[in-house]
């Protein structure tokens, strides 16, 4: 933690970059990836200052949309698009993926009920994937669609790309080169950016 803390010391010694965020965000892009801190998406994006708006949940599960029920996952996608007006919404999996493959593997899940109960309510079965490949590739790729569809169905997202204001993308990270692949809708597959 030490080291972590030094940084964060003299981090705001950056006065000149920072004065012009005061006056608000307009950030364009809506990304909503897992809480693992191999993901860093500002890292992959280059994204400086108040140009990602953020979610991350474990698995980057983006829950049912319940009218009756608001989550801090709803709120935070609603307010990106329809008060930042965000352009596009990337949600955007990783290899390794540790909710991914605890849900492939069926892991007990019993000593971290929170968990178990948050894939179990969020999260549809991601589908078979090679025993031998840690990566769980082809199931994350899966439960990154599932979750393109989850997204497509909230109210605000639905209207937006009715009209053309608002496009969604899925992607998939590779924590262990950095490449990223982006699902193509004309092949159906996930293909280099
Ligand atoms: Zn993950």
């Amino acid at each position: 933690m030490q080291p972590l803390i030094d940084n964060a010391r003299t981090f705001g010694q950056r006065p000149e970059e920072f004065a012009k965020l005061a006056a608000g965000q307009s950030p364009q892009v809506l990304f909503i990836t897992c809480s693992d801190s191999r993901v860093v998406p500002a890292l992959i994006t280059g994204a400086r200052p108040g140009e990602l708006f953020e979610l991350r949940t474990a698995g980057n599960i983006v829950p049912p949309y319940l009218s009756d029920r608001p989550t801090g996952e709803a709120a935070t996608i609603e307010y990106a698009v329809e008060v930042l007006g965000v352009q596009d919404v990337v949600v955007c999996g990783h290899s390794h993926c540790g909710a991914v493959g605890a849900l492939v593997r069926g892991d007990d899940l019993d000593g971290v009920p929170a968990v178990r109960d948050w894939l179990a309510h969020a999260a549809d079965e991601p589908g078979t994937s090679d025993p031998d490949d840690p990566t769980v590739m082809g199931a994350v790729q899966n439960h990154v669609l599932a979750q393109l569809l989850r997204l497509r169905s909230y109210p605000c997202v639905e209207k937006r790309l009715a009209d053309g204001r608002l496009r969604v993308r899925g992607w998939y990270y590779e924590v262990h080169t950095g490449a990223v692949r982006e699902h193509r809708a004309d092949t159906d597959r996930f293909e280099a950016l």
